[in-house]
């Protein structure tokens, strides 16, 4: 259930509302107004080339075929199939079903390779083949028609929603969508939205898939704006907020506020000592330490081994017991390195500030919560000074 909530929440909002709007519409299609009904029907195109031109330019290789996948597979839907014979039609129809959950999954799982380089130019050939093979397959009315009762199969007799689709094709998309959420990332999770929209609107009935498609665009290009902004606000090693984030906390912070600067002790050894792998990810535990402060700090990392917690309407009197819990934490943790077959632990220093008279802008309780750092390290490092 947690999992579940946390897959939601990082995922953001935008994907559930906009499957919610999509959904909501096409159960009662009379909500759009008649004049508005083309931009419902051709949403899809413009989102997708939309979504495609934006991640083009952010050289989101992944993005831009997905963009590209569905921008084709609804054309083929919706475009009455110029010169196909019914079960031509059929046969297409029925192979969207599995080619897109099939490359989204293939996609969630391969690295970012950009646009125009021959890796991604690459992958764009691997598309256009398979669009290629199934319009051929479609055309040739034996093959096709052969195919289309292949792909078509019910594993047992089936009415209403089990038998709206191929089995086969709701098991392949059962899989991706599970695969893709488990890995817990902004695109991915979308993929596995796209690919939930357009089955639901499958199941749904004819009529209907324009919606399954404008809420698949949409959940795509959402996740990429999420991507973007966790590119902007969210420290990659360890995946705390960073400066960016940082600066925005601090701009909202009020009348009453603690700030804390932690740095790593003896950092510049260990990391001689060990390499600079161990020390990545002892920074690692370390912030996931510092992720569940307590006492209603918020943590940051300010950069390099250098981390600031800020206690939004709270004095150092209540930042200090979480923090002196959190040093002793860190001092006590042995860290296992399983790669090097290593036991290795450290100690972090702490200095904290509140705002009073002396200090009102936030940079600048920073700034003496810095200098109450420099006096623990001074002071022989592993504690806390305020
Ligand atoms: P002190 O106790 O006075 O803080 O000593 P220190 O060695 O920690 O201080 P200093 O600021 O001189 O060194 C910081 C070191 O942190 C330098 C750098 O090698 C290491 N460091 C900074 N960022 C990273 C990082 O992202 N990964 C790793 N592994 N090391 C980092
Ligand atoms: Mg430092
Ligand atoms: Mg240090």
């Amino acid at each position: 259930m947690r999992r579940a909530y946390s897959i939601i929440v990082s995922a953001g909002m935008a994907p559930v509302l906009i499957m919610g709007a999509c959904l909501a519409l096409a159960i009662s299609p009379g909500l759009v107004p008649g004049e508005l009904s083309g931009l419902v029907r051709y949403g899809p195109f413009l989102l997708a080339m939309l979504g495609g031109a934006i991640a083009w330019w952010f050289n989101r290789g992944r993005a831009v075929f997905v963009m590209l996948l569905l921008l084709i597979c609804y054309w083929l839907l919706v475009g009455n199939g110029a010169g196909f014979s019914p079960d031509g039609l059929a046969f297409l129809r029925i192979a969207t079903l599995y080619l897109i959950p099939i490359n989204l999954l293939i996609l969630g799982f391969t690295a970012e390779r950009g646009v125009l380089n021959p890796r991604g130019i690459a992958r764009m050939l691997v598309l256009g083949l398979q669009i290629f093979v199934m319009l051929m397959l479609a055309g040739q009315p034996d093959v096709g028609s052969a195919l289309y009762h292949l792909l078509d199969t019910r594993f047992f007799a089936s009415t209403g929603l089990m038998g709206a689709m191929p089995h086969p094709a709701m098991v392949v998309s059962f899989v991706a969508i599970v695969l893709l959420l488990i890995r817990h990332k902004p695109l991915e999770t979308s993929f596995a939205a796209a690919i939930i929209a357009i089955d639901v609107a499958t199941v749904m009935g004819t009529g209907i898939i324009q919606y399954g498609y404008l809420a698949a665009t949409g959940v795509v290009l959402a996740g990429l704006a999420q991507e973007a902004w966790r590119m902007a606000f969210v420290d990659d090693l360890t995946g705390l907020p960073g400066r960016r984030a940082l600066g925005h906390a601090m701009a909202e912070l009020g009348n009453q506020y603690a700030i804390a600067m932690l740095d790593v002790d003896h950092f510049k050894k260990f990391n001689d000592t060990y390499g600079h792998d161990v020390g990545d990810i002892v920074l690692k535990k370390v912030a996931r330490e510092l992720a569940r402060v307590g006492g209603g700090g918020k943590a940051f990392r300010y950069g390099g081994e250098e981390f600031t917690v800020v206690f939004a309407g709270r004095g150092i009197e209540k930042a200090q017991g979480p923090l002196e819990a959190l040093r002793k934490r860190i001092a006590e943790n042995k860290i296992v390195i399983p790669e090097k077959n290593k036991t290795v632990s450290v100690t972090i220093s702490v200095g904290i500030s509140e705002r009073d008279e002396d200090a009102t802008d936030p940079w600048d309780v920073l700034k003496r919560a810095d200098q109450k750092l420099y006096e623990a390290k001074q002071a022989g490092r592993n504690r806390v000074v305020s």
